[in-house]
């Protein structure tokens, strides 16, 4: 029957043991191992159980490792699923924008609108379909846009009876 090893001496087997099969160790740890072993068996190992102390230690750290892993996995995936629950929510307030604030024809923020370009130099065309014949294009007067209150002077609005756009120029 083999002697049983003293504290000092089952400490230094098992970290060699580890040291020899290529693992990093925490003697706090093992300490431990120590402890629940001389619990379990109310006595210190022995020399021949030393491997056993070493692979159970290390069953224990790469156990440690992957949950470790696992548990970063969880967490990326779970950033991830609010990234995209927050991605939804952006979505549907884009989406219920223009059906819940319908704006009536003929309104103010209607004709706030209207579409705006700068003066062109030649001939005047639709900036929307191209159109420039005379018979499409209508001035009126833009009652929205006063440019002079005295003596009351109002801008121009244009628009083209090919597409139904309308503009203001500037
Ligand atoms: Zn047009």
């Amino acid at each position: 029957m083999e002697q049983i090893l003293s504290k000092d001496e089952s400490l230094r087997q098992i970290v060699r043991g580890i040291k020899e099969k290529g693992f990093l160790f925490d003697i706090a740890e093992i300490d431990n191992f120590l402890e629940n072993f001389e619990i379990k068996y109310q006595r210190l190992p022995r020399l021949e159980e030393i491997e056993l102390i070493v692979e159970s230690y290390i069953q224990f750290k790469e156990e440690r490792k992957l949950s470790t892993i696992k548990n970063t996995i969880n967490e990326i995936k779970k950033k991830e699923e609010t990234k995209k629950s927050e991605i939804i929510k952006k979505e549907d307030v884009k989406y219920e924008f223009p059906r819940n604030k319908k704006i009536p024809l003929g309104s103010r923020e209607r004709e706030d609108r209207i579409l705006t370009i700068s003066k062109p130099e030649g001939r005047r065309n639709c900036p929307i379909c191209g159109n420039s014949s005379w018979f499409k294009i209508h001035e009126s007067l833009d009652k929205t846009h006063v440019i002079s209150t005295f003596p009351r002077v109002y801008g121009k609005k244009y628009s083209c009876s090919g597409c139904g756009c309308q503009w203001r120029e500037t």
